[in-house]
Formats: structure tokens, sequence, C-alpha cells
């Protein structure tokens, strides 16, 4: 059995790297899941279309990981916490979550470290991190400029942030208004002042506020 990993961020990512492994699919069986069975739909139905007969079958956990855990609180073949989109932020079994032994890591320390604590986020990706008890609020963790990186990032060597082409436009457009604001704020104001020098009322008023 050979095992992929998407090295994704966001789902939207899914088809640039399917194009990608593609050719390692070809002739295999291939078996997914996901968190809650969704994503795997939409992957599945890429594949058949982008593979047909080319795959020998595929098959996805129907419901994912959650409906998977439900019928198995022991957690049948399931092994640390399953990452959850909502408050819960990871999920375990319901049989066995005390004595676990966390599969991940302290994004500053390396020590084993499965809870998301203090809402930190990777520099580079904004991915949530793990920072463990004894590194929060430490200034490893407070400096500025930390080393917060989510493991792919430490994989890719991202260290800092790529902006998207979307991020970028937006931060233009922003920048752009407000340099069109501050111009016609001082020419508001210019204006009124040679209102007020000529004696003439100030007609402009309220121009500079929106
Ligand atoms: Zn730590
Ligand atoms: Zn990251």
């Amino acid at each position: 059995i050979e095992t992929i990993r998407p090295p994704l961020r966001q789902f939207s990512d899914f088809p640039r790297f399917f194009d990608e492994v593609a050719p390692q699919l070809r002739g295999k069986t291939v078996l997914m899941y996901c968190t809650g069975g969704i994503r795997c739909e939409r992957a599945s139905s890429l594949l058949k279309q982008k593979l047909g007969d080319q795959v020998e079958g595929v098959f996805q956990l129907q419901g994912g990981i959650e409906k998977y855990l439900l019928t198995y609180p022991d957690g049948g073949h399931w092994r640390g916490l399953n990452f959850a989109f909502d408050k819960r932020t990871a999920v375990a079994p319901a049989e066995g979550a005390a004595d676990r032994v966390p599969l991940s890591r302290c994004c500053l320390c390396g020590e084993p470290w499965d809870t998301y604590l203090g809402k930190r986020k990777c520099v580079a990706c904004d991915s949530p991190v793990l920072v463990c008890l004894g590194c929060c609020g430490t200034r490893r963790d407070k400096a500025p400029g930390a080393d917060l990186r989510c493991p792919l990032c430490v994989e890719e060597g991202r260290t800092t942030k790529e902006r998207s082409m979307h991020h970028e436009v937006t931060l233009k457009a922003q920048t752009t208004t407000a340099l069109l604001r501050a111009q016609m704020a001082a020419a508001a104001a210019a204006g009124r002042k040679a209102a007020q020098a000529g004696g003439a009322p100030a007609a402009a008023d309220g121009s500079d506020s929106d």
C-alpha cells in the first residue's frame, strides 16, 4: 500500500495537486478519506472525470473520519486526533482519549503536543499551529517575528507570507483608496482655506467626509 498525504492548506488547491499526482494513480485502486466525506465526494468525481478507467477503482470513506469515529468509539484503525474546522479544533475517539499519545509536536520546542492553545497561526500561511503549554507566553512565542510555522511551511522552507494575487490586488486597491481619500481631504481643506481667505462661504464642506 502506498500512501499520499496531500500537501494542501485549502481544498481549492486540490485540482492543481491532483494534476501532479495523477500519473502515480494510474492502474491503481484508490481509497481516500477526509474529515466529513464532502471533500472526498468532490475529489473522487474529479478523479473519475480525469482518469476514468485508467484507475482500477475509487473508494471513499462514507461520512468521513467523523462517522468512522462514531462507528468505532475505540478509534478502530485511527490514531491521534482529527482536526475539526469548528470550536472543537481536534476530536479524539470517544474511548481512550485520555491516555492517547500525541502524534504531533509543538512548533517551537518539538515536544509531543496535540492541543491548540491561544489561536496561534503560522507566520507564513496563517494555518493554526500547535504551541505547547510550556512554550505558550514565552519570549519565543510572543516575540515579534516568532518562528511559529506549520509543519508544511517548515517542509517547504516557507518563512514569510507569499501573498496571493488576490491579496496583492486587494492591498493595492486599499492603498490607492486611502491615498485618494488623503488627497481629497487635503484638497478639500485647501479649498476651505482658500474660500475662507476669499471671504466666500465654505461650500465644499463635507466633501471629505465619507
Ligand atoms: Zn513547546
Ligand atoms: Zn504554514
